[in-house]
């Protein structure tokens, strides 16, 4: 059976490419009828942020994408969390000593920075492995007795994996087809250290095989890391599950990674919840708070890298399930579209029934003062919707329902000539005789009114609109006029008169 993980470490909000990697690990599964796990990656203590893996819960939660399993739920192979499986790991280092595939160094910061510096000042780039790990401190060179008794001294050591030397790995990746590294290339990782806590890639590596992970789909920025993984997985004996590494995601314009940064100053969310940093007493927005709805954050992330190859943009999550192929996924980067996010927002606005819509815009319209009937918003909001991509903006795109125009457009005013307030009393007139003041029926009286008297469309109906909006703009006047009722619509031509 199939099984995938998220395996986020919790060292600040999640990213909209930790988003993607998460929905795209969940649809892998769902469509292979397999299991979507999250990990809590937090051996790395001094990187961990307090509310960070609550948060990380919260928002795959809020998009509709939680895992099968993790901390709390179905703890099949638990405990999720990394810091809590701490004594595992240290019996998976030993066996790589004991099979020769890892090595105990001892060397201090001081010592490794003069040795760099000795390096560098030969022309020579530092990596720790195959060339140097015999001149190092390392119980490749000393003793087996007195590396035990160097430990039992309770000096600090960490133990690095020897990677083999000379050796070209022809490995597949499910995205990007033949990758090639080169083993001479690469350096002696560390995986575990004398306080003990493994490093990321050996609890990675050991936790993947006892979840019993199938396929391991993450970011691009890990597939330097995939050569040590696989010959991880070879040193232990183990099955390595396959892999797919996921395409970056740009910034809207220019080139390199969408990061933080880029959100906060071009003012748009880049996190799916608000996250409110205690360290920097700073703020960055979400897309929840932001109005948008989840359906359609999961929608444009799932084109980030993704499409059926139709021209199709608008996907159900159960959708996605159906359509989403590994395969399918671009190698290149995807660049992220914050106006076109907002257009998807938009298509789920007008989708979602007008009733609902009126519910989340009734406390706005009570927080200006206003008090309506569910059904009167529920009105308001059919009329205007085609024109929002959020609820937040309905009041500016309706606030002339509530409240009388103080003030008029003076633009749209130089269609307010001599005659106008004659025909707007005649329009009084004719407007109070209209028993039945639904839309169409005060349509047809008002026009039938013009045809008779031979009256210019534009010199009445510009002027109404100037008189009940404050601007040429706004809705389908009549039923604009409707809304309001006739008495609100009457003294508002009047004060527009005086
Ligand atoms: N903890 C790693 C991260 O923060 C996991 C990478 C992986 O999926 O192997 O992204």
């Amino acid at each position: 059976p199939i099984r995938v993980r998220f395996a986020p470490s919790p060292t600040g909000p999640l990213h909209i490419g930790g988003v993607r990697t998460a929905l795209f690990n969940y649809l892998f599964a769902k469509k292979n009828g397999g299991t979507f796990f999250l990990r809590i990656e937090d051996t790395d203590q001094s990187r961990f942020v307090p509310g960070a893996e609550q948060y990380i819960m919260e928002a795959l939660e809020w998009l509709g994408i939680a895992p099968d399993e993790t901390i709390g739920k179905n703890e099949k192979f638990g405990p999720y969390r990394q810091s809590e499986r701490k004594e595992l790991y240290k019996q998976y280092a030993d066996q790589l000593i004991n099979s020769g595939w890892a090595y105990y160094a001892f060397d201090t910061p001081e010592s490794l920075d003069a040795y760099r510096k000795a390096e560098e000042e030969q022309g020579k780039t530092f990596i720790y492995n195959h060339t140097n790990r015999e001149k190092l401190d390392t119980s490749l060179v000393i003793s087996p007795e007195e590396t035990a008794q160097r430990i039992a001294n309770g000096e600090h050591y960490v133990i690095r994996f020897k990677t083999p030397v000379d050796e070209i790995l022809h490995l597949k990746d499910i995205i990007r087809g033949h990758v090639k590294f080169e083993t001479n290339l690469l350096d002696d990782k560390v995986l575990f250290k004398s306080d003990g806590m493994p490093t990321y890639h050996l609890a990675n590596i050991v936790d993947d095989h006892l979840m019993e992970t199938t396929h391991v789909i993450r970011g691009e920025e890990w597939l330097p890391s995939m050569p040590l993984h696989v010959l991880l997985y070879h040193a232990f004996g183990w099955a390595s599950p396959e892999f797919a590494h996921l395409p970056l995601i740009l910034k809207p314009v220019g080139n390199g990674k969408l990061s933080k940064r880029d959100g906060d100053k071009l003012g748009f969310p880049v996190f799916p919840l608000e996250w409110n940093d205690a360290s920097s007493m700073t703020k960055s927005s979400g897309y929840r708070e932001n109005g948008f709805f989840p359906e359609a954050v999961i929608n444009f992330l799932a084109l980030l890298g993704w499409n059926d190859g139709t021209e199709q943009e608008l996907f159900s999550l159960e959708e996605l399930v159906e359509k989403f192929d590994l395969n399918r996924v671009h190698k290149s980067g995807a660049k992220f579209d914050p106006e076109k996010n907002k257009w998807f927002n938009h298509q789920y606005l007008i989708k979602q029934k007008d009733e609902d819509l009126a519910k989340a815009f009734a406390p706005i319209v009570e927080e200006k003062g206003f008090s309506t009937s569910l059904e009167q918003t529920t009105k308001i909001v059919s009329l205007i919707k085609e024109r929002a991509h959020f609820v937040t903006e309905f009041w500016e795109l309706s606030d002339f329902f509530f409240v009388a125009p103080t003030t008029y457009d003076e633009k749209a005013s130089k269609n307010w000539k001599d005659e106008t307030p004659a025909l707007m009393l005649e329009l009084i007139s004719v407007l109070e005789e209209v028993t039945d003041f639904t839309s169409m029926n005060i349509e047809t009286i008002v026009k039938d009114w013009l045809t008779k008297n031979e009256i210019g469309m534009g010199k009445v109906m510009q002027p109404f609109r100037l008189s009940l909006v404050g601007a040429l703009k706004g809705p389908h006047l009549f039923d604009i006029v409707e809304v309001i009722g006739k008495q609100e619509t009457i003294s508002r031509i009047q004060k527009a008169i005086e």
